[in-house]
């Protein structure tokens, strides 16, 4: 494929932008090569300034479950554009999307809107903080939380492709507050809540990490954080901003029968706009300003043109009754044929997956925490990223992410998509 212009465009946009993207991980520097420039996108596909058709497994990082340029949220934004596209006072469509999103999502009463899934995280830590009293807050390795300081410990996604999982700029003074687990191991976090007793305000997860490839939790450890926060004293957060309106309607807490105490979201839950947002029960929520002093604001969230993309995307998904069956069953299928045909050609992988999300990771052994995620093989990891985009597929640019399934993907695109894998799969051994 022909990337001329992109690259003339990513040589301009070098200059004044750092990087030449306003995200890292749009780069490709985990993968080598120039960022491809998007000039539009339908469905399943994208098109890019030099005319290349590529069908799309990162859509926007998450958010286009449904496809790209979806002809219900488009045609809401469109039309809310036309009255006013910001004003900074309450309008119903506030309430009408947070009525739905807490009647879709079990166990929360509140919804608090914001821009981003940075933000919703950010504050939930807060919140959590303020309702507690309580300082400290454990994280696990490999998992990203947005890039606001308290979390560029040991953080999954770009930092962990670019090799700075632990951020300059992040003080001593914050950094000493996170504590770090690893994922899928109780005992490591019955551990760290022994050593600080009475100081630990949250644990924060991934409920299904997606920013370490895709890694499952595994059997009874959700509910084993889920009893260690009741006899600690300790909130769990669960952070469904990738999960979220995702897995199933009610998000991974729906999909694994676990409450958390608060919820953060992101992506799907914005249709595409800027849009992120935490929710817990009233008396959690209702320690947030102006009702209680744990402060929390912004100019543009709840902005009328991010709900209404939001309000027409939850919409459809709760009225479809067969999305996250379709979507999981997609994804199972792309799985087998992915698997067979790298089996075929003896390339050695592992492949995690839940619901929609799906990653392959190039080593043999289980994909269960960052260290085992670590361990794939980048070499063969960039070519089959560079070999998949020269047939038309795009993934993300990094090992450290997982691949969203839309169901705008047809089941020839599937196909096509296995036979991709299989062309690129003859060059990796
Ligand atoms: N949490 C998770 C689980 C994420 O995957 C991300 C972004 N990939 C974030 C938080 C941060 O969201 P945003 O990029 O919208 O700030």
């Amino acid at each position: 494929m022909n990337y001329k212009r992109s690259s003339a465009l990513f040589a301009e946009s070098e200059k004044v932008i750092p990087g030449g993207v306003n995200s890292p991980v749009r780069a490709f520097k985990g993968v080598g090569g120039t960022p491809i420039f998007v000039k539009g996108a339908k469905g399943a596909y994208l098109y890019d300034e030099d005319d290349n058709r590529l069908i799309d497994y990162i859509n926007s990082w998450g958010p286009m479950i449904l496809g790209h340029a979806f002809e219900p949220v488009v045609n809401a934004v469109v039309e809310k554009a036309k009255k006013g596209t910001s004003f900074g006072m309450p309008t119903e469509i506030e309430t009408q999307i947070a009525q739905l999103a807490v009647s879709m999502v079990p166990n929360i009463d509140k919804i608090r809107f914001v821009n981003s899934g940075t933000e919703a995280c950010m504050s939930a830590v807060r919140l959590a903080r303020g309702f507690t009293g309580k300082d400290k807050i454990i994280k696990f390795a490999g998992c990203y939380h947005g890039h606001s300081d308290s979390f560029l410990i040991q953080a999954g996604s770009g930092a962990s492709t670019f090799g700075t999982p632990n951020s300059p700029g992040v003080t001593q003074g914050t950094a000493k507050d996170t504590l770090l687990a690893r994922y899928n191991d109780l005992e490591n976090v019955s551990e760290l809540i022994e050593a600080n007793k009475n100081e630990i305000a949250c644990i924060i997860i991934e409920p299904v990490a997606g920013n370490m490839g895709c890694i499952p939790p595994k059997e009874g450890f959700l509910q084993g954080l889920r009893d260690l926060c009741d006899t600690n004293n300790i909130l769990l957060v669960f952070d469904e901003v990738m999960t979220g309106f995702r897995l199933a309607k009610g998000g991974a807490q729906a999909l694994f029968n676990i409450n958390a105490d608060i919820v953060c979201f992101g992506k799907v839950i914005g249709g595409g706009l800027p849009v992120g947002a935490f929710a817990a029960r009233n008396e959690i929520m209702n320690h947030l300003a102006p009702l209680g002093p744990v402060y929390q604001a912004g100019t543009l969230s709840g902005n009328p043109l991010a709900m209404a993309a939001g309000l027409a995307m939850l919409t459809e998904l709760n009225t479809d009754p067969d999305i996250f069956k379709r979507l999981a069953e997609k994804t199972a299928y792309l799985h087998e044929g992915i698997a067979r045909v790298l089996k075929e050609n003896n390339v050695v992988h592992t492949i995690n997956r839940v619901g929609s999300m799906i990653s392959v990771h190039f080593d043999e052994g289980n994909v269960v925490d960052f260290e085992t995620a670590a361990k794939g093989n980048n070499e063969s990891f960039k070519k089959f990223f560079h070999g998949l985009l020269n047939e038309g597929v795009y993934i993300a640019p990094s090992a450290f992410e997982t691949w969203f399934i839309t169901d705008a993907l047809s089941y020839e695109d599937l196909d096509f998509t296995i036979l991709a894998v299989n062309t690129v799969a003859k060059t990796l051994n």
